[in-house]
Parts: C-alpha cells; sequence; structure tokens
C-alpha cells in the first residue's frame, strides 16, 4: 500500500526497532510507495512510511534492494556530502564513507538470512543515509 511520507521530525528521530518476519507488510508498503515516487527518491526507511522498524529500500539501475536490520560494519575514505531527504524541506551536510560494508538480514525464500554487501559511491552513500534514518538520525 502506498504510504504518505512522514515529515514529523520528533517521530523521525525515535530510533526503530529490529524487524522480523512479523514485518512483511511494512516491507510491501515500503517497496510500494518506493515505487510510486519514480526518480525522485534514491532511498527509503520504514520510519518514513510510520512504521518504526529497521527495514530499508534502495534503488540502484531500476532495481529495488531491501535491507532488514542493516549496520555498518565498515567504512573508508570519509568524506563531506550535500544530502536532500524526502522527509525534510531542506538539504543537509554529513559525514559520508565512499566504501562501506554492511550486514543484513535478506529475505530469501521466506526466511531471513544474514548477508554482508560491500558497496561504494552513490549506493553506499544513499544506504547511509537510510541507515541514519533507522536509528533516528536526520542528516
Ligand atoms: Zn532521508
Amino acid at each position: 500500500m502506498i504510504k504518505d511520507i512522514v515529515k514529523d521530525e520528533e517521530f523521525l528521530k525515535q530510533p526503530s526497532e529490529p524487524a522480523t518476519l512479523d514485518d512483511l507488510d511494512v516491507m510491501q508498503d515500503l517497496i510500494d510507495t518506493m515505487k510510486s515516487m519514480g526518480d525522485n527518491c534514491a532511498c527509503l526507511a520504514a520510519n518514513q512510511i510510520g512504521a518504526l522498524k529497521n527495514i530499508i529500500v534502495y534503488e540502484f539501475n531500476s532495481k529495488l534492494y531491501v535491507m532488514f536490520n542493516p549496520v555498518i560494519k565498515q567504512g573508508i575514505v570519509p568524506y563531506k556530502a550535500t544530502e536532500g531527504c524526502m522527509s525534510l524541506e531542506y538539504d543537509t551536510e554529513s559525514r559520508r564513507y565512499k566504501r562501506i560494508t554492511v550486514e543484513y538480514d535478506s529475505l530469501e525464500n521466506g526466511q531471513l538470512v544474514k548477508r554482508t554487501r560491500k558497496l561504494s559511491d552513490w549506493n553506499a552513500q544513499i544506504v547511509q543515509h537510510a541507515i541514519d534514518h533507522c536509528n533516528g538520525i536526520l542528516v
């Protein structure tokens, strides 16, 4: 179901809870909402659609990727980035890493499986932004 994007900063500052297989409806809403926004939106976290669960979705090459409970295990080559956000009216500046290693739970055959993914450049940046949302950080 397509949801409205939450812009209430007090709500968005709350850290999200671990996501489980009980949260597949949240994941589906996140995917539906992301698809409805087209090119405007590169990544979205579940709290941006009103669910305080650690789920993010991001787009790369017109394909959507979902991560449950993503955690950055390693980041290298820090830099300063200026970013826009679907939930905020203003751009923000934040410290990002060019290359990151993310550990997350992947939905595979109806189960959550621990996976690790290495990301760089744009993909790394948008995933760091979405993980910040999960932690209640508005960059
Ligand atoms: Zn954002």
